[in-house]
Order: structure tokens, then C-alpha cells, then sequence
């Protein structure tokens, strides 16, 4: 099935001069990028794309994480996009990212992981139009 997903370059990443690389990765497997841009979140802002995280512990620093420098956001779109996003990107601790993965390759720990997608269709719903309207998905 045709999916679509929401990726984002994380700040940690985006410093290391990464974007590209990061976006090649997911052209090299064959995804098409619907759409793209850059912004910097308010710390309110990371908390409410992070909602359901909100009662975990690791919740304040990841706001003030996702917030201290600008971000590259994406929609992803091709056959179960959500699944294979989630494979290139490697596990959420870098520690167990399989080899290749970008976390594997650029993220520096747990929290500053250097990328995020989403997990299911029901997140994607939500995270596609918190960044991007239809009329910019292209
Ligand atoms: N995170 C963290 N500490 C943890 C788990 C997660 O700082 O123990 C951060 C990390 O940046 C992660 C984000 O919170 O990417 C969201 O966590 P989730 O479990 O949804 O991981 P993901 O879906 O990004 O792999
Ligand atoms: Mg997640």
C-alpha cells in the first residue's frame, strides 16, 4: 500500500551538515519526497508534536532538544513508507541501530538520534498536517 510518513532531520543532525545525507538515504531506497522544508520549534511547539510522550521522563529534555536549533522536515510517500522509513533510520538507542541505518551513522545517543518517522499510520495522520497542509504535499 501506497503510505505516506513525516520524517524529520533532527537539530543534532542538521548541524553536522547532514540533511542531505540523510535525505539521500531515503531516495537511495526508493522513496519520493512529497515534501520538504526547514524551521526552528518553539520548545511549545516540540511538546505538542511529542504529545504523547508527555508523560515520560525523558519529555522536558527532548522538547528543549528538538528546539534548540532549526529542523528539516519531510513527507515521505511510497509503497509501506511508514515500515521502511522506520528500518533506514535504525533503532531509537544508536547502540542497537543495525549497521548502514542513518542512527548507525549519525546519531550521537538516545535522545540526539539524529532523526525521527513516524511509527504507524494513526501518528502520520497527526504529524503529516502539524508541519505541511495538502496543498504543499506534493
Ligand atoms: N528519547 C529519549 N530517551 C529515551 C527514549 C527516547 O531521549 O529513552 C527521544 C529520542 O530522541 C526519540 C524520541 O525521544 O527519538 C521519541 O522516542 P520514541 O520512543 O518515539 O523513539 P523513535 O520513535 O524516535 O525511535
Ligand atoms: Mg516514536
Amino acid at each position: 500500500m501506497v503510505q505516506r510518513t513525516l520524517s524529520i532531520v533532527k537539530p543534532d543532525a542538521v548541524k553536522k551538515n547532514a540533511v542531505g545525507a540523510v535525505i539521500r538515504c531515503f531516495e537511495d531506497a526508493g522513496l519520493r519526497v512529497a515534501a520538504l522544508k526547514m524551521l526552528h520549534l518553539s520548545a511549545e511547539e516540540a511538546g505538542r508534536f511529542y504529545v504523547v510522550h508527555r508523560e515520560r521522563p525523558f519529555y522536558k529534555d527532548l522538547t528543549s532538544f528538538m528546539s534548540e536549533g532549526p529542523i528539516a522536515v519531510l513527507v515521505l510517500e511510497g509503497p509501506d513508507a511508514i515500515a521502511r522509513v522506520r528500518k533506514i533510520m535504525g533503532a531509537t538507542n544508536p547502540r542497537d541501530a543495525a549497521p548502514g541505518t542513518i542512527r548507525a551513522l549519525y546519531a550521537e545517543n538516545i535522545e540526539r538520534n539524529a532523526v525521527h518517522g513516524s511509527d504507524s499510520e494513526g501518528s502520520a495522520g497527526y504529524e503529516i498536517p502539524f508541519f505541511f497542509p495538502e496543498i504543499e504535499i506534493h
